[in-house]
């Protein structure tokens, strides 16, 4: 399917709606989700406007794998989290309600995550988890 570039992420990376970011660089940008699964849930999205990871070119995919891992380090150092779930959802099918590909980092445990995409966050609260993430990066 074509590429819909009117997508929620897709603005959010022209700068037409906002975010609070925690990374951001030429290719990559990562954001914290604004109806979280757990705190801290953060998503990291490459700049290659891609609906699902098997349309991502491989380049990109390889590199904002890395920022997936970087990102993951600085969960864990800022929030002590004792596991991080990395989620990706590739098609309406799996439950992707966002057609930018994406990768969700979420410290929390497989058997206590929050319905997902369900209810918005507080967002001063997520503010201040994004604040101690970023001065972890
Ligand atoms: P998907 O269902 O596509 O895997 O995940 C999309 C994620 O984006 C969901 O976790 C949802 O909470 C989040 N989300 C939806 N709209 C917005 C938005 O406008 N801003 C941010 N920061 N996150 C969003």
């Amino acid at each position: 399917m074509a590429y819909d570039d009117q997508n929620i992420f897709a603005r959010i990376l022209r700068g037409e709606l906002p975010a609070i970011k925690v990374y951001e660089d030429d290719h990559v940008l990562a954001f914290m989700d604004i109806m979280p699964q757990a705190d801290g849930h953060t998503l990291v999205i490459p700049k290659t406007p891609a609906e699902t990871l098997l349309d991502l070119p491989a380049d990109a995919a390889a590199y904002t794998i890395q920022i997936v891992q970087k990102v993951a380090q600085a969960i864990e150092k800022a929030l002590d989290a004792k596991g991080i779930v990395l989620m990706q959802l590739s098609g309406t099918a799996a439950g992707q309600t966002v057609p930018h590909v994406h990768f969700h980092l979420i410290p929390s445990s497989i058997h206590e995550l929050g319905r997902h995409a369900a209810q918005m966050g507080n967002q001063e609260k997520i503010a201040g988890f994004a604040e101690k993430i970023k001065a972890a990066l």
